[in-house]
This record gives C-alpha cells, structure tokens and sequence, in this order.
C-alpha cells in the first residue's frame, strides 16, 4: 500500500506516533480506532490545532471543506475558533518562528521499527531540520498519572520526534534535528520553540522499540489487547460479568 496524502490516515498495516501513543495508552482502544471501529471524537481543542496547522502548511481550503461548520456565511472563523487567529497572527510576526516554517509541507515518510512498518507526516522538512507545529492551551506543567511533566513529554512529543527523526533518517540517510514550535491559545498567545534533545529521543525510541511490537501483533490479532477500565472506550463498551466482590471494587476504585 503506497501512502498518499488522500489515504494516509485510512487503516492500515503502518504505525504512526500518535498510533502508537493511543496503544500506549489503551490497547483496546487503540486497536478499535487503528480498525476504524471506534472514533474518537474530534475535540475541539483538536479541531483548533489542525486549523492552525491547516493555515501553515497550506491546507486551508481543504480544511475549510472538511470543516464548513466551524465558518460564518461570510467566510469569518467562528468565535470559538478566532484564538486559532490570534496563534495565527503571533506566530506570523516572530520572524524567527517564520523562518523554522520554511520547507517541504506534510511530507509523508515511512520506514520500519523493529521489523514493524511505520509512518509519519512531517509538518515541516527543511534541509536541515524538522519542525512540527503545535498549538495548546498554555505552556504550564502537566499532571498525569499524578507526576508533574513538561508539556513535550506529557503529551508524547518525545516519542513523535523519535518516529520523525528515525524514518528520515531511513529514508533520506540523513539525521536531521527534531524542533517543536509551539503557540499558546491564550488572550495573549504565548510562542516557543524548542529543541528535542538526542537523549530524550533516544530514551523514547527504547519506549517505542520495546513496545513496538506487540502493538503490532495485536493490530494483526494474534494478541489480545488489554483494556485500561478509564478510557471512554473502555466504559462504553464494559460488560457486567455479575457482581463485583467488595475487596476487588475498592482495588478498583481507590487506585
Ligand atoms: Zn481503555
């Protein structure tokens, strides 16, 4: 299957970052979504990031064709979507941050990890760097799994950066440094661009390596995924099996 810009995100034998995080994060999950059963619903925290990507990496007509709820009869943004032209506007007078945008937009490369064909749109491909364009909520710590992380690895960036930089590298044979370049959705948007170090990549690329897979034989179904009991998948689709003992329950709910 040769991987286009129509049919990139259609299942399929490739794993991607975010594929991978969701695997992470809920197997059972993960495979609902990788198999087109279950879709997450777009939030619209999401829908403002891709808008923003949209406008950078030239899109926006397509977006704008995907989207037509998010726009007024006059063309305009709806309100709840103008922050992402505040972003827009912020990142447009940093001619620094300009300068990172320039290359190849939404280039596809593909390779393997660990025998497992993988995939990866790249926002940007310079001649000399990759850039990924993120926007979010702000730029403070966040609170997962009761630890207190920066946002690159909340979020799984560092596993991101390790899939981009390792299929270009496979690809184009060159190793390429990974950037984010982040704008906040704040009244005051907030800019920052940030390097991603070899050592976390390389740490994240160990995460991916050891994981990677399993992940795949449960997409090809010779293994059974584990269900996390959090996620809204997992809620949705929980079946009662009888009662519960009291000793499992409080295992259950005082984690
Ligand atoms: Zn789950």
């Amino acid at each position: 299957m040769k991987l286009t810009q129509e049919n990139y995100y259609q299942p399929s034998p490739y794993m991607s970052a975010s594929q991978f995080k969701a695997f992470l994060n809920c197997e059972a999950c993960a495979l609902a979504e990788a198999e087109g059963e279950h879709v997450r619903e777009a939030s619209t925290a999401l829908i403002q990031g891709q808008f923003v990507d949209a406008y950078f990496t030239g899109n926006v007509e397509e977006f704008r064709g995907k989207h037509p709820e998010l726009f007024k009869k006059d063309g305009e943004l709806k309100a709840t979507y103008s922050v992402c032209e505040s972003a827009i506007e912020r990142i447009e007078r940093d001619p620094v941050a300009m300068q990172y945008l320039d290359g190849e937009k939404q280039v596809i490369v593909t390779g393997e990890i660990e025998g497992v064909p993988c995939k990866g749109k790249l926002d940007v491909l310079g001649s000399d760097r990759i850039v990924d364009l993120k926007c979010m909520r702000d730029f403070a710590p966040v609170y997962k799994d009761g630890e207190r992380l920066d946002f690159i690895r909340a979020w799984g960036y560092d596993i991101q950066a390790y899939f981009y930089t390792e299929l270009v590298r496979q690809q184009y044979g060159v190793h390429l440094p990974f950037y984010i370049l982040a704008v906040t959705k704040e009244a005051s948007p907030d800019l920052m661009l940030v390097e991603i170090p070899d050592w976390l990549i390389n740490s994240a690329g160990e995460v991916v390596r050891h994981y990677i897979k399993r992940f795949d034989a449960i997409k090809k179904h010779e293994i059974e995924p584990k269900r996390c009991g959090r996620c809204a998948y997992c809620k949705e689709t929980k079946k009662l099996t009888g009662p519960m003992p009291y000793d499992k329950y409080l295992e259950e709910v005082m984690l």
